[in-house]
């Protein structure tokens, strides 16, 4: 198989669609109680009969969390380097039809904006950016990276698909995690989201997991936009990814995101609702058919889910998220990406944390454990 495309291809949509609804109880009792579970299993989990094994499911999550990664949550913030972008995606509020004041951080703003998070003692970053490949493009991030890695311990990528090469120069820059998420994997609908730009390329975007995995990056992220179609369906597919990927690139590790649509400049409207009660059946149908997985809660939440969420299968959360170019210190009036949820500061959620029997962690890697 030279890339998931390959098995990608063998699925259809309607067949897991139907598929989900044929479960019954029984099937997800049984595999409750198996010890390995595979892809069939998580099907189960997410099916829509599970949703009454909840409780059972949230216990198990709970469980199988804590002996995996014991009673700690690791903490991060995003920094947004810009909001310049080539695509439009009838969701974000940097797609390019929208007119808004572009922004790109220079280095001098950039070393603000750290300074800043250190003083959060924030040590794990996300860097994110539009998709601007000439003005944001390899050299660009090359550069931020140099210039951050002094000061944090983890440097981790949110931006536009790069090529195997490229990813690679980003590993010996440094870069420990790369996220890269489909939105859907409904191959037909994903074109009306995208209809313009490299991002409209369905397969080249499919392809860039396997393109991060070949390039030795230690750790990759993967999610669906949660809204744009039916999250249960393109939940399988994500799983169905992160699967073949672990397989094929044992030596990372993986995370899985729950980005759920919010409210940002000029963008639609969510296709399907996904309550409260289905993220967490959705977290646990993870947590219990992969206890490996990390799983990251972002400020997208609201505080009282992500309240609940950290004794139940969270293991990352980000905190005292900006979501826009300079959003803390440079230039706080610029557009942001979408609306937070939970604005609560860097120390109020340590506390909470802390309150829950959980230990917040600031720094759990470094370079020194990977030689780069
Ligand atoms: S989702 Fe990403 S690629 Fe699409 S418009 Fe927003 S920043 Fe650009």
């Amino acid at each position: 198989m030279k890339s998931f495309k390959d098995l990608f291809e063998q699925y259809q949509w309607d067949t897991i669609k139907g598929r989900l609804e044929q479960v019954t109880l029984p099937d997800v009792e049984r595999s409750l109680q198996k010890k390995n579970r595979t892809i069939e299993d998580f099907l189960n989990f997410l099916s829509p009969i599970a949703a009454q094994k909840l409780e059972a499911m949230a216990k198990m999550t709970q469980q199988l969390t804590r002996k995996r990664f014991g009673k700690t949550i690791q903490l991060y913030a995003p920094l947004y380097l810009s909001n310049e972008c080539q695509n439009i995606c009838t969701y974000c509020g940097f797609s390019l039809g929208n007119s808004i004041r572009r922004k790109t951080l220079t280095d001098t703003e950039l070393m603000t904006e750290a300074s800043v998070l250190k003083s959060m003692e924030v040590n794990h970053v996300l860097l994110v950016s539009g998709e601007a490949n000439k003005t944001v493009g390899i050299d660009y991030f090359l550069n931020a990276v140099q210039l951050l890695k002094p000061h944090f311990a983890n440097i981790s990528i949110e931006v536009q698909p790069l090529s195997e090469e490229e990813y690679r120069r980003l590993h010996h820059a440094g870069v420990n995690a790369v996220l890269v998420y489909q939105e859907t994997y409904h191959q037909e609908v994903y074109k009306e989201y995208h209809p313009k730009g490299k991002k409209s390329n369905f397969g080249f975007r499919l392809e860039t997991p396997d393109r991060i995995g070949k390039a030795g990056i230690h750790k990759i992220g993967l999610g669906v936009l949660l809204g744009l179609e039916d999250w249960r369906v393109d939940s399988f597919f994500n799983a169905l990814h992160i699967d073949y990927l672990q397989k094929q690139y044992w030596k990372s590790r993986f995370s899985v995101s729950f980005p759920r649509l919010r409210p940002a400049e000029g963008i639609i409207e969510p296709n399907f609702i996904m309550e409260d009660k289905d993220l967490l059946q959705l977290i646990c149908a993870y947590r219990i058919w992969n206890e490996d997985l990390e799983i990251s809660i972002s400020t997208r939440e609201n505080e009282k889910f992500r309240d609940h969420i950290i004794s139940l299968g969270a293991t990352a959360m980000s905190a005292a998220s900006k979501t826009n170019p300079g959003g803390y210190a440079v230039d706080k009036e610029s557009l942001e990406q979408f609306e937070t949820s939970d604005e609560r500061s860097m120390d109020e959620i340590k506390s909470i944390i802390r309150k829950a029997g959980y230990d917040p962690v600031m720094k759990d890697w470094d370079a020194i454990y990977s030689g780069i």
